[in-house]
C-alpha cells in the first residue's frame, strides 16, 4: 500500500478552501445553523443594530443556545430603543415571514420570545407580532467567511463570554476544594428531597411514601401526576390479585391506557382484557383520563405503559422492599440494578409497547441510568429521611457516603448549561459523579433560577470566594 501523507486531507482542504467557501456561499441564504452560530457568538457590528421598525437594539446577553424542542435560544437580555432591558428567548428563523408560516404565533411554547432574529425581512414582515432583527445587514464580517468559521472547532467551542459570574472564583478553587463545594450543595439536596419524602411519609406511612417517590420517577417529569395518583392506588390495586399481569390489567386499566379493542391477534392484550372485564367495574370511581398521560418526547423503552407493566412485577412480588433494606445494610459493593430488574416478562421483555413487533432479543425493563435515577432521587433519601426519623446517625451518614459514591447519571440539557456557566469548557473530568451532578443542580436551583443570563445579583460568587478563604 502506498504511503499516504498523514497531513493530506487538512491540506487537500486548505488548497481549495476557497471552492468549498464559494460552493457555500452559492446559496443565496446561510442556513439557519450558521445564524444560530453566529448570534451565539454575536458575529455582528454589535453597535450597530437595528430593529425592522428601526429601534436600536442592544444584545447584553445572546441567551443559551436550546438544542431541545422550543425557541433557539434561552433567557436572552436584550433592550430595544428606550425600552427597559427585557430578558426572554430569541427564535431565529431565515425570513420574518416564517413566525406565521412556522405557527409560532399560537404556540405558547415561543410565548417569551422577545426578539424574533431572521436572516432578512421578506414582503411579509408585518406579519410577525413582535421586534424582529434582520442579520444580513450587520454581520461583521462576509457571509463567506462566516460560513467556513461557522463550520469549524471555533464555532463550536462554548463562547467565554457567556461563562457565569461564578466561573471566575470557581477558578480560584483546588479542584479537591470544588469538588467538596459540589458535594456539599449535593447534601444539601440530598436533604430536600428527604424531607418532602418525610412529610408525605407523616401522612401516609415510610412504605406508602416510598412507593409514591418510585412511582413519580418512573413517570419522569411528564408523568408525575398520573403516576402519583396510581401510588395512592396501591392497596385497593394490590388487594386480591392474582398475579403480575392481574395487576398489570389493573394498573393498564385504571390508567386508562388498555385500548379499547382487544386485538384477536395479540395473546397478551386478550389476557389483560379477560382480567379487566371482570375489575373494570369495582374501579369505575378511579378510573384516569387517558388525556392526563404526556407520550411526546418520550423514548419508547420509557413510556408509561411500559414502566407500569415494570410497577406490577415489584408490586406483586412483596420481597423488593425487604431486598431494599437488606441492600441498604450491606456493604456499598452489593448493586442496586438487580434488585430492580424484573424477571424476564413473557410480553414486556420482547415489545416497547402494546402494539409493534416483537424484538429480536429480549429487553430489560429497567436499565442502568434510571436505576441511578431512582437511588439518588427516591431511594437514598428514603433512607435517609428514615434513619434521621430514627436518629440513626450511623444509617444517615452510610446514606450520605452512598449518594456522594453513586456514578452519574444520564447527562441532561440543565447539566451541560450548568457545566460550561459555572466551569468552561472543556469541563473538569471530575465533574463527572452523580454528587457532582447534584451540586450542581443544587446551584441551579439556589441561585441560576433567580436571576438572568447576565448573572444579577446571584451570591454564588460570593459563596465560592468565601468557601476559598474558610
Ligand atoms: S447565576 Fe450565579 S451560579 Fe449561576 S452561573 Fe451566574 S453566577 Fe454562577
Amino acid at each position: 500500500m502506498s504511503a499516504v501523507r498523514p497531513d493530506f486531507y487538512a491540506e487537500w482542504r486548505a488548497r481549495n478552501e476557497a471552492r468549498l467557501q464559494l460552493r457555500e456561499s452559492d446559496s443565496p441564504q446561510p442556513s439557519e445553523r450558521v445564524l444560530q452560530s453566529i448570534w451565539r457568538h454575536q458575529r455582528l457590528r454589535r453597535d450597530d443594530l437595528r430593529a425592522l421598525d428601526g429601534r436600536p437594539v442592544r444584545v447584553l446577553h445572546p441567551g443559551f443556545w436550546n438544542k431541545e424542542a422550543g425557541p433557539d435560544f434561552r433567557g436572552a437580555v436584550v433592550q430595544i430603543g428606550d425600552d427597559p432591558a427585557r430578558s426572554g428567548d430569541i427564535e431565529i428563523d431565515l425570513v420574518s415571514s416564517n413566525w406565521r408560516a412556522h405557527s409560532h404565533h399560537d404556540n405558547p411554547a415561543y410565548a417569551s420570545v422577545i426578539l424574533h432574529v431572521v436572516w432578512s425581512a421578506d414582503d411579509h414582515a408585518l406579519t410577525t407580532d413582535r421586534p424582529a432583527l434582520a442579520l444580513e445587514p450587520s454581520l461583521d464580517s462576509p457571509l463567506a467567511e462566516l460560513q467556513s468559521w461557522a463550520d469549524s472547532p471555533a464555532a463550536e467551542t462554548w463562547p467565554a463570554a457567556l461563562q457565569g459570574s461564578c466561573a471566575a472564583p470557581l477558578r480560584q478553587l483546588s479542584p479537591d476544594q470544588a469538588q467538596q463545594l459540589l458535594s456539599q450543595a449535593a447534601l444539601v439536596r440530598l436533604q430536600r428531597k428527604a424531607r418532602e419524602i418525610e412529610i408525605r411519609a407523616r401522612q401516609s406511612g415510610w412504605e406508602q411514601a416510598l412507593w409514591e417517590g418510585i412511582f413519580r420517577a418512573l413517570g419522569y417529569k411528564q408523568n408525575v401526576w398520573p403516576m402519583q395518583r396510581l401510588a395512592e392506588l396501591r392497596a385497593r390495586l394490590v388487594a386480591e390479585c392474582s398475579g403480575a399481569v392481574h395487576l398489570q390489567a389493573r394498573l393498564l386499566g385504571v390508567a386508562g391506557l388498555l385500548p379499547a379493542d382487544a386485538p384477536a391477534l395479540n395473546p397478551y392484550l386478550r389476557s389483560l382484557w379477560d382480567h379487566w372485564w371482570r375489575d373494570r367495574e369495582n374501579f369505575s370511581d378511579v378510573l384516569l383520563p387517558k388525556t392526563l398521560w404526556r407520550f411526546n418526547g418520550l423514548r419508547p423503552a420509557n413510556q408509561p405503559q411500559r414502566r407500569l407493566a415494570l410497577a406490577a412485577h415489584w408490586l406483586f412480588a412483596k420481597p423488593l422492599f425487604d431486598n431494599l433494606e437488606k441492600w441498604f445494610a450491606a456493604d456499598e459493593s452489593s448493586s442496586l440494578l438487580p434488585l430492580l430488574q424484573s424477571p424476564v416478562d413473557d410480553f414486556w421483555s420482547w415489545h416497547w409497547g402494546l402494539s409493534g413487533n416483537r424484538l429480536p432479543k429480549p429487553q430489560p425493563l429497567l436499565g442502568e441510568s434510571r436505576a441511578t435515577d431512582l437511588a439518588v432521587n427516591v431511594l437514598i433519601p428514603w433512607f435517609w429521611a428514615r434513619a434521621q426519623s430514627g436518629k440513626n446517625t450511623a444509617f444517615q451518614r452510610r446514606a450520605e457516603q452512598k449518594y456522594l459514591d453513586w456514578p452519574a447519571a444520564q447527562d441532561n440539557a440543565v447539566l451541560r448549561l450548568a457545566r460550561q456557566r459555572l466551569f468552561g469548557q472543556p469541563p473538569p473530568r471530575w465533574l463527572n459523579t452523580a454528587a457532582a451532578q447534584q451540586g450542581l443542580l443544587q446551584i441551579v436551583r439556589d441561585f441560576c433560577q433567580h436571576t438572568n443570563a447576565l448573572c444579577a445579583d446571584c451570591l454564588f460568587p460570593n459563596l465560592a470566594q468565601d468557601f476559598a478563604r474558610s
